[in-house]
């Protein structure tokens, strides 16, 4: 029988006959037999292959296999003399299904750098970080959906392209293509269209309808920023609650990534220890406290104040009214806190038209969450539900409030206070792998000037 070898070593049955179908990571010969190293993706272990000289195809076949080569092997599995595994499969047969040219296959058994893994994205997931950052990035996925619907969320696909910039920032990618049908723009839409920066408006239409939704797609923003947290394509899970303010909004949040951590703290042991081991040293340490410790939780203005208090000099000055650079979140998640935090209450000029405006009349019901090593993996906020308020804050924004009569609508007919946010998925991936760059935790980066396959 076929099996994986993730579900082989998760229950091995000494004396069983299978067959595995993978790709050879090492060989190496004996007296009278070879030991072949084969992976199979489904889990960072290799299965070891015992090849006799009496298979009919030795000499011919086994003795040429080198890394990268694609084999089907049938064998019993039985108990492995060898430290570190329980287990090996003795072979009656090894097919070779495809060749790889050790002169030219690019990934060899020494230590590849992750910018030359870049250079290869086709091959790239064969290797032990890569795939291990695969199956952490696939079971995130599942948690974010099984938290939601867990919790009653419905999941809604919003759109791709659209023709309302959420961030107000100018940074849509434009979509662009002759229209015969558009007579008078020449504009496919009728009006100028982008790829979409953020799902929110579209999800919050939802929660006004439905209550709590959430999104989990793919956004795309060309800012030109060629940093190690920045994408031009990467993806975002909003979930967009009716009914609920910014503190029930916190509450979720964090709740959303402790349930995460714990999945893969659980789930993937065997992958976070190879990180741990190779790429961020005291990673499960760290991520099990993240799950037992409370969050902290400061405003924008105390943020402000222990930032100029710290005696730390910036390269960025702080004081109240800029937007908090990475250097100062970091400061503060990393050295100050050394844990998440949150924080709230934002300035409301350096926020986007649709958060709240507070009573103050200074500050909007915005919250960050921060991380160490990373800095922002959440931005979120209650939106501002009052019809008057958010005219108005459209207008000081510059917003063409006729290209939003849709969104105004909304706080027309039966409106209601509500909040969300935005978890950036790569962030939170490489947040948890340790990955140092973002690069590293997308299967295909798109960068400025990047998008080889
Ligand atoms: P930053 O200040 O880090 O650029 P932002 O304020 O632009 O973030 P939001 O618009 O609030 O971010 O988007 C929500 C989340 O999406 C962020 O908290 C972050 O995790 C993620 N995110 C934003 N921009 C990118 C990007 N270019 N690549 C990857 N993730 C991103
Ligand atoms: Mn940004």
């Amino acid at each position: 029988m076929r099996k994986r070898i993730a579900e082989i070593l998760a229950a091995p049955e000494v004396g069983e006959q299978l067959q595995i179908a993978g790709w050879v990571r090492t060989r190496r010969d004996a007296a009278g037999f070879s030991f072949l190293e084969v992976g199979d993706g489904s889990s960072l272990a290799n299965l070891q292959v015992i090849a006799e000289q009496t298979l009919a195809n030795y000499r011919d076949e086994v003795k040429k296999l080198s890394t990268g080569c694609t084999v089907l092997v049938t064998g019993v599995l039985q108990e492995s003399p060898a430290k570190g595994q329980s287990v090996e499969l003795r072979a009656d047969a090894i097919e070779v299904l495809g060749w790889a040219d050790p002169e030219s296959y690019p990934l060899q058994k020494k230590h590849h750098s992750f910018e030359f893994l870049r250079e290869i994205c086709h091959l790239r997931p064969r290797t032990n970080a890569l795939g291990a950052v695969a199956r952490v990035r696939s079971r995130l996925s599942y948690g974010v959906h099984t938290f939601f619907q867990e919790r009653g969320f419905i999941q809604v696909h919003t759109p791709i392209i659209t023709t309302s910039d959420c961030e107000g920032a100018g940074e849509m990618f434009q979509v662009t293509t002759p229209s015969a049908s558009s007579v008078d723009s020449g504009e496919f839409f009728g009006r100028p269209a982008g790829l979409t920066v953020s799902g929110q408006l579209q999800a919050e239409v939802y929660a006004q309808a439905l209550g709590n939704v959430y999104t989990f797609g793919p956004t795309f923003r060309a800012e030109n920023s060629n940093t190690s947290r920045h994408l031009a394509e990467f993806w975002m899970v909003e979930p967009e609650m009716a009914f609920c303010d910014l503190a029930r909004n916190r509450q979720l949040a964090e709740a959303m990534l402790k349930f995460l951590l714990r999945l893969v703290l659980t789930e993937c042991a065997a992958d976070l220890a190879l990180f741990d081991r190779f790429i961020a040293k005291g990673l499960v340490a760290k991520l099990e406290a993240v799950v037992d410790q409370d969050f902290s939780h400061i405003t924008y203005t105390q943020a402000v104040e222990q930032l100029q208090q710290s005696g730390q000099s910036f390269v960025y000055p702080v004081k109240w009214g800029i937007d908090l650079q990475s250097e100062h979140e970091r400061y503060l998640t990393e050295t100050i806190y050394q844990r998440p935090l949150i924080v709230t209450d934002y300035p409301a000029v350096i926020k986007p038209f649709y958060m709240r405006l507070s009573d103050d009349g200074l500050t909007v019901a915005a919250m960050d969450i921060l991380v160490p090593g990373i800095g922002e993996i959440i931005g979120g906020s209650q939106r501002e539900e009052r019809y008057d308020v958010l005219l108005a804050r459209m207008q000081q924004a510059g917003v063409d409030p006729l290209s939003y009569d849709w969104y105004l609508d909304l706080r027309r007919y039966g409106t209601v206070p509500h909040s969300g946010f935005g978890l950036g998925f790569e962030r939170l991936v490489q947040f948890v792998t340790g990955m140092a760059n973002i690069r590293e935790v997308i299967p295909f980066p798109r960068t400025p000037g990047f998008a080889p396959c």
